[in-house]
């Protein structure tokens, strides 16, 4: 006889589990249609049934250590089949909100992150930085929304009758660059931690078993080259999960165009930095990535189809989100958040461009106030945002792949190829 086993349910998790979006995890009752649907879960120990039960009995570190959260793509399917109204897709996607929100310091961001009531104090913290930066500039300079001329020897302030140009507000040397660098390392190590993290708690054999033989496990690389082509470049999981109604489509269609939206812009900044800063020590860089620029500047180009390709792929995701808040899939507020602060980058990104050609220094400067706070909420809260899956699942998926939790359509491919 077995010994019997004592479940401890964690309340407090069931609630806020049911917060960030997991409200119909009580509707089930294990029929396992979910996981018979699932195009993606494995064959072995499948995906989303048992994850049902385990948040209906509370079993918080079963879910918070469970590698399978992470390799849904929440097409939605299994929520569209299930006989009782329960959304398994919302729940996996709830428990991954719930991991960003724990797996790095301070965890009150990530509670900040998780609701709509916290979104002052998201925007509050980098608007008094900026504006205190501001105030420190305008204190020295003796002028807080200044034009700038050229008199030959480079820049100057004036009152009116000259340039916006945006740098004279911030100054990329003393302002702009220190920050976001100081950002990006704060956040590239808070994403290392969060990481190491989460792979040392994943509830899985660190053998490679299949059909009762250890086997020896791939190289970690090749579980990267694969996943970035099967999954991240190409986008193709995507379409084996679901890709059957226009809002798939959409879905599909938005997150390829904003990501590689991203990797446009990201280039243009890597560009823009390197040969500035670069342009100090090799002078013959600094003219590259100069600012501001010419309209048909190579990187100017570049940044103008990033900004399009973002705006196609916000346009795609948010008819989706407004469709799927009509129907049974709602969307939780970190979907909403992330959307709109992208929304708000790439729309102030614009009008700072439009106010600049159109020099009016009134409403250019606060826009790019407002632009800058922005691309600090999008960036600063990386590691806690719903974009921080682009590095979690990335790793999780790596993993997935080491360790031999090959979903059920690559391992369906393989067998094919074979
Ligand atoms: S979530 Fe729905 S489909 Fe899945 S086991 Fe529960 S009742 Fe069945
Ligand atoms: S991949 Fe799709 S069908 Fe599978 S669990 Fe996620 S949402 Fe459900």
């Amino acid at each position: 006889m077995t010994n019997p086993v004592r479940i401890q349910p964690d309340l407090q998790f069931i609630k806020d589990l049911q917060e960030v979006g997991g409200d119909t995890l009580k509707k089930c009752y294990q029929c396992a249609t979910c996981s018979v649907a699932c195009p993606l879960s494995p064959a072995d120990n499948p995906y989303p049934r048992k994850e049902m039960i385990w948040a209906q009995w509370g079993l918080k570190d079963k879910l918070v250590n469970d590698i399978d959260i992470w390799l849904c793509h929440n097409c939605g399917t299994c929520s569209d089949l299930c006989p009782r109204g329960a959304k398994p897709g919302d729940l996996l996607s709830a428990l991954r909100n719930m991991a960003y929100r724990n797996l790095v310091e301070p965890a009150i961001i990530g509670k900040w992150m998780s609701s709509s009531k916290y979104l002052h104090m998201l925007i509050a913290l980098p608007a008094i930085l900026w504006a205190v930066i501001w105030l420190i500039r305008g204190s020295i300079l003796g002028s807080f929304f200044p034009y700038f001329v050229e008199d030959g020897h480079g820049w100057k302030v004036a009152q009116e009758g000259g340039n916006v140009i945006y740098g004279g507000l911030f100054p990329g040397d003393f302002t702009i660059d220190p920050l976001f660098g100081l950002t990006a390392l704060f956040v590239m190590w808070s994403f290392y931690k969060g990481v190491k993290k989460q792979i040392t708690s994943f509830d899985v054999p660190r053998t490679l078993v299949i059909g009762g033989e250890k086997k020896e496990k791939p190289s970690i690389i090749k579980c990267i080259i694969d996943v970035v082509l099967d999954e991240i470049v190409t986008h193709r999981k995507w379409k084996q999960c679901g890709y059957e109604t226009e809002g798939d489509e959409q879905k599909f269609k938005g997150h390829w165009t904003l990501f590689f939206g991203f990797v446009a812009l990201a280039i243009v900044t890597s560009v823009v930095a390197v040969t500035h800063w670069g342009g100090k020590i090799i002078p013959f860089l600094a003219p590259i990535g100069h600012t501001p620029m010419v309209l048909f500047n190579p990187v100017k180009i570049l940044a103008n189809v990033g900004a399009i390709l973002l705006l196609y792929g916000l346009t795609m995701l948010t008819k989706r989100r407004l469709a799927q808040n009509e129907t049974k899939h709602g969307s939780s507020f970190y979907d909403w958040y992330l959307l709109g602060v992208i929304w708000v980058v790439a729309l102030t990104g614009l009008f700072c461009e439009l106010l600049r050609w159109a020099n009016v220094a009134g409403l250019a400067y606060p826009m790019y106030y407002i632009h800058l706070v922005s691309v600090m909420m999008l960036i600063g809260y990386l590691p806690w945002s719903k974009l921080g899956h682009l590095v979690y699942r990335t790793a999780a998926l790596v993993y997935a792949r080491y360790v031999g939790r090959v979903p059920m359509a690559a391992k369906e491919e393989k067998i094919f190829i074979l």
